[in-house]
């Protein structure tokens, strides 16, 4: 086991202010908090000795979505700052409040990747949201931002980008998903609010929350891996890892209309055809009360694992795509556990 090192404190994110061809570890100061204390972001900068790209890379701005965590942990054991070029910005705790309080939200119950790029007087969140953007994303030439399922659900490795773009599609391409969604400026995101500032950026869903789940972020690394050697920061061939992905023009949720104990039928990455029994509602004695039926034949990208349900809940996240038929099924990503 190597010697912990000290981390520093500082107040902001001065790349041009750390050594070339070594690894450093800071707590950014981002909002104070009740104690009055600022919120301490942990930052791992891997400086390389040549100039090039700064490649960011984010994980649980979601405070319960953790298989980032460990695929940024692996990431720093791969890469040698004395053969890196440009720069590497790992932030593998995003949310700090949300990760202390294993939850989604920010300490003030709000979605920080809702209200990007925040403001900087208004609520907690929202200032903690523009300082985090100010002091540490602003200063990426690309990002990646990681994330799970949320809390009652479970997801494939899929991701979210502007395909359209062809930056962002060649980011998407470069990574080793299951399914890509095209998804265009989502109001409030991380990853919008970077397209729409110059930082190319797509958003990373790893499997499900509050686990680490090793084929997922195994392959996620290989992905990053690869991004790194297009943008020439590490030497070695690019791959073409998309190969086998689903590529999917739209995505939606189908909601239960009932309330009541719903089992969930088809499996992560199943493809389902139109008119499909999908999720079956009973009532508390075990009778039917609702059946729910796929309106669209379509892959599934996600899926609910709780089985008390409220009526509305979401059930089956669908993956829709307008022109190529989607593959019967994906090769080389069975080795998970769907409920992990
Ligand atoms: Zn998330």
């Amino acid at each position: 086991m190597e010697k912990i090192l000290t981390v520093k404190t500082k107040d902001d994110l001065k790349i041009s202010s750390l050594k070339r061809g070594e690894i450093h570890r800071l707590q950014i100061h981002v909002a104070d908090n009740s104690l009055g204390v600022p919120w301490k972001v942990p930052v791992v900068i891997i400086r390389g000795m040549e100039k090039g790209k700064t490649l960011g890379v984010t994980a649980a701005l979601h405070g319960d979505e953790l298989n980032g965590i460990s695929t940024i942990f692996k990431l720093i054991e791969s890469v040698d700052p004395k053969k890196l070029k440009g720069t590497l910005v790992l932030v593998p705790i995003s949310n700090t409040p949300g990760y202390l309080l294993n939850q989604r939200q920010f300490s003030d119950n709000v979605d920080l990747n809702r209200i990007m790029p925040g403001q900087p007087a208004g609520s907690p969140s929202k200032i903690y949201a523009h300082h985090f953007i100010n002091k540490i994303v602003s200063k990426f030439n690309y990002l990646l931002d990681l994330h799970t399922a949320s809390h009652g659900r479970v997801n494939s490795l899929y991701i979210r980008a502007d395909i359209e773009d062809e930056e962002c599609q060649r980011l998407a391409y470069l990574q080793n998903p299951q399914i890509i969604v095209k998804k265009y400026d989502e109001e409030g995101t991380l990853r919008s609010w970077a397209n729409k500032n110059g930082i190319p950026a797509i958003t990373i869903e790893i499997g499900n929350p509050n686990a680490f789940q090793h084929s997922l972020i195994d392959e996620t690394l290989e992905g990053i891996l690869n991004t790194m050697k297009f943008l020439k920061m590490i030497d070695g061939e690019v791959q073409d890892l998309v190969t086998n992905a689903a590529i999917c023009d739209e995505s939606y949720w189908i909601n239960s209309t009932k309330g009541g104990v719903v089992d969930v039928l088809p499996g992560l990455t199943d493809t389902v055809k139109k008119g499909q029994l999908i999720a079956i509602v009973y009532d508390v004695f075990g009778q039917v009360k609702e059946e729910i039926f796929a309106d669209r034949s379509g892959i599934v990208i996600g899926k609910n694992t709780r089985p008390n349900c409220d009526a509305g809940t979401r059930l089956v996240h669908l993956g829709i795509s307008f022109i190529d038929p989607l593959p019967e099924e994906i090769p080389g990503h069975d080795e998970y556990d769907e409920n992990a």
